[in-house]
């Protein structure tokens, strides 16, 4: 079989906010005819005040089912739609597929199918646009109970999708549920939809088109303008939004990553910037050429740290340890060890109520030398693969925490061999995350 050259494009709902934005994508579609599935978004804000189409979706049929007057809220849903209709000078019938919205509102439709309509009105604006083919996601993208794409999908979008010269519309979010009821995928799920279809499709490459320039090294709130990253793998991504780091949708890794498909994040509003590709592997330009991906981090954590003269031969130490944890139903984040100590980090909002009694436990089960409890600490996440094996970058991060005065209270390398990760006071975060990013990114 010949290898596949088509490319799924998913649009987000700011590349699709206006009608000059849903020109845009209309040029970035037909600039490369590889570019032959489209899943876009529901159309979202056009500026800081104004309001996302799903929210107002979500609105009406909550005022809906309480029996409250949606009238004003569905007309701002009703305006937008049919004013880009309007703009872009087509007819995708709009008026009359609003209409009987309203009606199925008024019917007590359910949340989800409330919310699919934003994608749906989307997608029948964009494939008229294009003159491209209409897949409704209700006959063929099937949603588990457990909210994640049913396998049943892959030969039902397959099958809709198979003819490489035809143009596809499929918008994203929702499907259907196993008795045919429109259901979505979780809150960003246009994410979710686009993988889906790549993977059905076994498209050469997802493309993601956003409002950004790429996914960035290090948050924007803490350093200012940091480097969007050129390429990065799977695994990378995985680490780096675990701690925190805003990426796609996280199950939208899972279908792509599976299948071996590449993810190339891509700004509408500069089409021509490269963007940041998502691999299995990087390649050895970028191995050349970078020493890390990125810097993330979460300060929201809570160490307990247990020390006991030969703990090391004390048999099932840790694991008594960790089955008090399991017995108070905390689940640990990491566990870094030493010869005579053992600390466990977990998630410090699930400790909160319960530390008094954990900590009691642990003294009564373990009877150790000392227990330390930290409420709050921060871990930062350094994330490259292939770190472990490069000389120097340890030095360069401590010697980064040293000079910023970042006092550093435990380190962990991950067996992964793919993150350093340092915990610190919550309030020096920002400045280690800085510390950090700066001795990379000059
Ligand atoms: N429109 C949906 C949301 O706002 C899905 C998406 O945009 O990905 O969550």
């Amino acid at each position: 079989m010949e290898a596949s050259t088509r490319i799924v494009c998913k649009f987000g709902g700011s590349s699709l906010a206006s009608a000059t934005q849903f020109r845009k994508v209309e040029a970035i579609v037909r600039a490369d005819a590889r570019r032959s599935i489209i899943v876009p978004s529901a159309p979202g804000k056009r500026d800081a005040k104004d309001a996302k189409i799903t929210d107002l979706l979500y609105l009406c049929q909550h005022a809906a089912s309480v029996d409250a007057d949606f009238s004003a809220t569905f007309a701002q849903i009703e305006e937008r739609f049919l004013g880009i209709e309007r703009e872009l000078g087509l007819d995708a019938s709009l008026a009359a597929e609003l209409a009987s919205l309203r009606e199925g509102f008024a019917r007590g439709i359910s949340a989800d199918h409330a919310a699919s309509r934003g994608e749906y009105l989307s997608g029948r604006l964009l494939a008229a646009l294009l003159g491209a083919e209409f897949v409704d996601p209700a006959e063929c993208v099937v949603i588990g109970a457990n909210g994640l794409v049913d396998p049943e999908t892959w030969a039902l979008l397959g099958a809709r999708l198979a003819d490489p010269a035809r143009r596809c519309v499929v918008p994203g979010f929702y499907g259907r549920d196993a008795e045919g009821n429109i259901r979505t995928f979780s809150r960003g799920g246009s994410d979710v939809s686009g993988a889906v279809a790549a993977r059905a499709a076994a498209a050469a490459l997802y493309e993601n088109w956003t409002d950004v320039p790429g996914l960035l090294m290090a948050d924007p709130r803490i350093v200012p303008n940091p480097k969007p990253m050129d390429e990065v793998t799977y695994a990378e991504i995985r680490e780096l939004s675990y701690m925190g780091a805003s990426v796609l949708h996280e199950e939208a890794m899972a279908p792509v990553r599976d299948a071996r498909i590449p993810v190339n994040i891509r700004n509408t509003n500069d089409p021509s910037a490269p963007g940041t590709r998502i691999v299995a592997e990087l390649s050895p330009e970028t191995i050349k050429n970078t020493q890390i991906a990125g810097v993330a981090g979460k300060a929201s954590f809570a160490m307990i740290t247990i020390s006991k003269h030969l703990m090391n031969r004390e048999v099932g130490f840790v694991y008594r340890l960790l089955g008090v944890l399991e017995h108070n139903g905390i689940a640990f984040e990491h566990c870094p060890s030493s010869i005579d100590s053992v600390s466990v980090i977990v998630d410090a909002q699930g400790m909160e109520s319960r530390a008094q009694q954990v900590l009691a436990e642990i003294r009564r089960t373990l009877e150790p030398d000392a227990l330390e409890y930290v409420p709050k600490v921060a871990l930062v996440a350094v994330v490259g693969e292939g770190m472990s094996h490069a000389i120097g970058i340890a030095a360069k991060v401590f010697a980064a925490l040293a000079a910023a005065e970042v006092n550093v209270r435990l380190i962990n390398q991950g067996a992964s061999e793919l993150n350093i990760i340092v915990g610190v006071a919550p309030d020096d975060y920002p400045a280690a995350v800085r510390a950090i990013y700066g001795a990379f990114v000059p």
